[in-house]
Formats: structure tokens, C-alpha cells, sequence
């Protein structure tokens, strides 16, 4: 099987948006709703401040408590790609995800189903990176595949430190930060 992951470069990201706005117009996410968003951290004092911009979405975890909990196998994970996905037409819209995911990133849509990031899948089926990779400003945006090690995604695991969101919460995140 296919494991889709994301490696992104938090020297390079500057969080000029260009990621979220992609999202929103690839996947038609209505205003006041988001399936990707910037956090930004910021460490020391003045005058030696540091500030971190971390491009956020659904980390795909391999360990999903969004499936285990879903009541009607809507939240699943995808057969061949390895990554979390909803299928909209078993969702009933209960919310039960939205409070197991660690990292809020699900809504319920208007229309009344579960929605987030699918690492774009219809792009992805076509052999295209995610919209959000594909317009970052700085390339500092990664995306392949964990079981191929010439991806890569891979081969920048490998060779750069990184980490990922609450490791504590065991749900072994495939959205890794290089450092
Ligand atoms: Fe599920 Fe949240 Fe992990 Fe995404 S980030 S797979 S919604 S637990
Ligand atoms: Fe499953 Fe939908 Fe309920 Fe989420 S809102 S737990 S996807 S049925």
C-alpha cells in the first residue's frame, strides 16, 4: 500500500497564505470554514525572537482515532493511499470526530457531512501534487510516498531532523515538520 506523508520545511515557510488559499478554492470550502490553516509560534523574548510558521491540515495519522470512533465507517482510511478520508454519503454529520481528532481539523460542512483535507485526493489520483504543495511560495512544501524510499519525502525524513504535532497523543501523524 501506498502511505501518503507530508514533509514541510518550517525554515523556509514564511506564512504567506498561498497554501491556504489554494485549499479553499481546490476543494470549494465555504467561507468561515477551513481544511488547512497557519499557526504561528513564537519563542524567546525581545529582543531574541523567533517565530515559527507551521502549515497545519489533517495530519493522515496511521492511527486515526477519527475511524475508530466514526459510528457509521464514514472516516475510514483509503485502500490504496494509506490516507484518512470521509465518505460523505455513510457521514450523519454527528460530531463524534470532530472531538476525537487532537489537532480540530475537521468541520461539519453546511450541507451537513464531516469534511478536511484529503491531501486533495482527486489530484493525487491523477499523478498531481496537492494544490497546497503546488503553490507554495518558497517549495518548502513536500508530499509522496513513505513506502517508496527513493520519494522524496522519504529521503528528507531520512537525512533532516523533524518532527511532528502531539506525539503524545499516539496517533502517529504523516504530516512531519523538518527543521
Ligand atoms: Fe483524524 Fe485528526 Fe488524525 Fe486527521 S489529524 S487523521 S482528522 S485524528
Ligand atoms: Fe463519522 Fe460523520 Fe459522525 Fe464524523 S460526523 S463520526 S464522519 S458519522
Amino acid at each position: 500500500m501506498t502511505r501518503y506523508a507530508m514533509a514541510i520545511d518550517i525554515q523556509r515557510c514564511t506564512g504567506c497564505q498561498n497554501c491556504i488559499v489554494a485549499c479553499k478554492t481546490e476543494n470549494n470550502v465555504p467561507d468561515g470554514y477551513h481544511r488547512s490553516w497557519i499557526a504561528e509560534r513564537v519563542y524567546g523574548a525581545y529582543p531574541s525572537v523567533r517565530i515559527e510558521m507551521l502549515s497545519q491540515r489533517c495530519n493522515h495519522c496511521e492511527i486515526p482515532p477519527c475511524v475508530a470512533c466514526c459510528p457509521t465507517g464514514a472516516s475510514h482510511i483509503h485502500a490504496r493511499d494509506g490516507i484518512v478520508v470521509i465518505d460523505r454519503a455513510k457521514c450523519i454529520g454527528c460530531k463524534i470526530c470532530l472531538t476525537a481528532c487532537p489537532y480540530g481539523a475537521r468541520y461539519i460542512h453546511p450541507d451537513g457531512y464531516g469534511d478536511k483535507c484529503t491531501f486533495c485526493l482527486p489530484r493525487i489520483e491523477k499523478g498531481l501534487d496537492p494544490a497546497c504543495v503546488s503553490v507554495c511560495s518558497t517549495h518548502c512544501m513536500h508530499f509522496g510516498d513513505l513506502d517508496d524510499p527513493e520519494s522524496e519525502v522519504s529521503r528528507l525524513l531520512l537525512t533532516r531532523s523533524s518532527h511532528v504535532l502531539l506525539p503524545e497523543a499516539g496517533t502517529k501523524p504523516h504530516v512531519h515538520y523538518l527543521r
